[in-house]
């Protein structure tokens, strides 16, 4: 489906360093080593509400990495779904009553209204699960193929015990995967299974539920197999990065590696994973269930400028649990206006050196916060009357602009 418009992006002298990462596998920093093109896929949303302000910061991060790489002189080839049909939507549909189609084309709009308004760098493939039907069922007859899917009243779950990595993305226990498996949307308890881990690849029609033909029968696939499907369909296997929030790393994550080494027969999905901290609201976590939500779309209502929002997640590093609060828009507020003064001035300190921070800086697992401390220190001096470099303005414009993606 149609992805966003993609920002200006200026290229800065010189390239920064290749990017180290956190990896969940290895629970290791990792230097991630792409080719002359590197592969990321991310999982998107569920588009029964647009984002809030915990996927706003996913996608940030996965911005930034986008620009880390972009700057090391890598071309970038980045793909992200969009889950159109599953349950979630398909209950809030039921509960207001409106066509569950149209509630996906609503939130995806805003969605990519909020990714532009944020300068996220759009994925080359914008992908949705209905227009992915066809590859979808493929894969998983790929995956029945193998051996290592059965089925259950005419379901077709995966069998665990098919799976010879299962277990390495998240390294979790057993008793800790049943439970996060019960938690995250899964089955442990469904009567016939032939382990309470197995996971539904695809669902049988059921009445008043979509459903498309497939030589699976009529039915619609699971969550976890779309993203394994669209990921080696875009990308193929191997590629180097698969990231989203830290909810995902069990079962969604696991689950899909698995799926995509049974159906190539090929180890591992991807060369690297990478998990985002969760947002909670005022001491809080944010969820659905609570309530609490704050979302990108409804500050950009209240007049907020979507560089100040950006800004205000920029503080936290992506690993971390943290809060969002009006006070932190508030500081990001104050922090652009003081960045936007010195910037706009004549002249300024020398600002090759703040560059090479804010390259450092991400390049080491995305340290924003040090990235930051680097502008800050150049704006105070700037303000101050230091430096007479009229070039520097406009460089430190850019290095903000192209490299933590805010537009002073
Ligand atoms: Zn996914």
């Amino acid at each position: 489906m149609r992805s966003w418009s993609a920002p200006d992006i200026v290229r800065l002298p010189g390239s920064g360093g290749p990017l180290r990462i956190h990896d969940t596998v290895t629970g290791a920093q990792r230097t991630t080593n792409p080719g002359a093109t590197a592969r990321m896929y991310v999982c998107g949303i569920t588009p029964y509400d647009a984002a809030h302000i915990g996927h706003a910061f996913t996608y940030l991060t996965f911005d930034l990495v986008n620009r880390v790489w972009r700057d090391a002189g890598h071309a970038v080839d980045y793909v992200q779904n969009t889950t159109d049909v599953d349950d979630p939507l398909l209950e809030r549909a039921q509960a207001t009553g409106e066509a569950w189609r149209d509630l996906a084309a609503r939130e995806i709009q805003v969605f990519r209204e909020d990714m532009e308004a944020l300068r996220v760098l759009p994925p080359r493939a914008y992908v949705g699960v209905v227009e992915s039907i066809g590859l979808i069922a493929d894969f998983v007859a790929k995956v029945r193929e193998s051996g290592a899917a059965y089925e259950l009243e005419g379901d077709v779950y995966f069998s665990v015990e098919a799976a010879e990595h299962f277990g390495e993305v998240g390294g979790m226990s057993r008793e800790e995967m049943l439970r996060l498996f019960g938690e995250r949307g899964g089955d442990p308890d469904r009567p016939g299974k032939k382990d309470p881990l197995d996971w539904l690849l695809w669902r049988a029609e059921r009445p008043g539920e979509p459903a498309w033909e497939s030589p699976l029968g009529r039915g619609r696939p699971g969550w976890h197999v779309e993203c394994s499907a669209i990921s080696l369909n875009e990308l193929g296997m191997g590629f180097d990065l698969n990231g989203g929030g830290s909810d995902l790393v069990f079962p969604h994550h696991e689950m899909g590696a698995a799926e995509a080494c049974k159906a190539t027969g090929s180890h591992p999905h991807a060369q690297n994973y990478m998990h985002v901290g969760m947002v909670g609201l005022d001491g809080e976590k944010m969820s659905k269930s609570l309530g609490n939500l704050e979302f990108v779309s409804r500050l950009r209502e209240e007049g907020a400028d979507p560089m100040a929002v950006r800004l205000a997640m920029l503080p936290h590093h992506y690993r971390a649990d943290w809060d969002w609060t009006s006070q932190g828009l508030e500081e990001a507020r104050g922090r652009l206006e003081r960045w936007r003064a010195a910037a706009g001035r004549e002249a300024g300190p020398d600002a090759a050196p703040v560059l090479a921070e804010v390259r450092r800086a991400l390049a080491d697992d995305l340290d924003t916060p040090a990235a930051l401390a680097a502008v800050d220190a150049w704006a105070e001096r700037a303000e101050a009357g230091a430096g007479d470099d009229p070039a520097a303005p406009a460089l430190v414009r850019d290095t903000v602009d192209t490299l933590l993606g805010v537009r002073l």
